[in-house]
């Protein structure tokens, strides 16, 4: 099932402390996630823009642009990444001015490794519960997806799917209203490492996911092309 578990996300760390970012680093790596580490603030936003990360460990008191800075410039960009804050500021007003500028959590150094982890796991499966579809989906009239059983139900006849299908089909739903890309999905629901690759398997899986459940395959309605650049999945009325 597509990240029931919360191992194998991806984290960047925004740390100019060596000891610190490296002991964070190897933690979590630990844990099967994908770490990257920058040691100052510039590069760090250069990179949380460019690449595709799960979450962000960030602390403040950095060369180059403070945390709190980036934190604002990249929620005023739109950015949705998980922000967990590590920092020696633990004063009061420190950590309600982090939260208000978007940050999702806040551990105060000295910190303790495995408080930091469990903060962090919890942010991973805070998210899932949030955007988990249910596992029954009302598609249309006689039309309906058992998202447990891989089986979309239509009219009398019930058809299975494929989990890689059932995973495409989650992932959209927890998406829903927004456009994912193919590398959203190469990189999501496939683990590619990188999303920027020229296939065809995203197309041609979302033809067949179609066919499977689209009141009219022809003409799509809950799976909708975006030209250019992917899909979005529209709410049965
Ligand atoms: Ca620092």
């Amino acid at each position: 099932m597509l990240k029931a578990e919360t191992v194998g996300q991806r984290i960047l760390i925004i740390e100019d402390e060596e000891s610190i970012a490296l002991g964070v680093r190897d933690a979590l790596q630990h844990h099967g996630h994908q770490v990257d580490v920058c040691m100052d603030g510039e590069a760090g936003l250069e990179r949380a823009r460019a690449d595709r990360y799960d979450l962000l460990v960030l602390d403040l008191m950095l060369p180059g642009i403070s945390g709190f800075e980036l934190i604002e410039t990249l929620r005023r960009e739109g950015s949705r990444l998980r922000i967990v804050i590590l920092s020696a500021k633990s004063e009061e007003s420190d950590i309600l001015r982090g939260l208000e500028l978007g940050a999702d959590d806040y551990v105060c150094k000295p910190f303790s490794p495995l408080e930091l982890l469990a903060r962090i796991e919890a942010q991973f499966r805070r998210f899932e519960m949030d955007t988990a579809p249910p596992p029954e989906l009302q598609l249309g009239p006689g039309l309906s997806v058992d998202l447990q059983r891989l089986e979309v139900h239509r009219q009398d006849e019930v058809i299975p799917l494929t989990p890689r299908e059932g995973d495409i089909l989650r992932y959209l739903v927890q998406h829903r209203g927004k456009i994912v890309t193919r590398d959203d999905l190469l990189v999501d629901v496939w683990n590619y490492v990188n999303g920027k690759v020229e296939t065809r398997t995203v197309d041609i899986h979302i033809v067949g996911l179609r066919r499977k459940i689209e009141p009219e395959p022809a003409h799509p309605v809950l799976i909708q092309t975006v030209r250019g650049k992917g899909y979005r999945w529209h709410d049965a009325l």
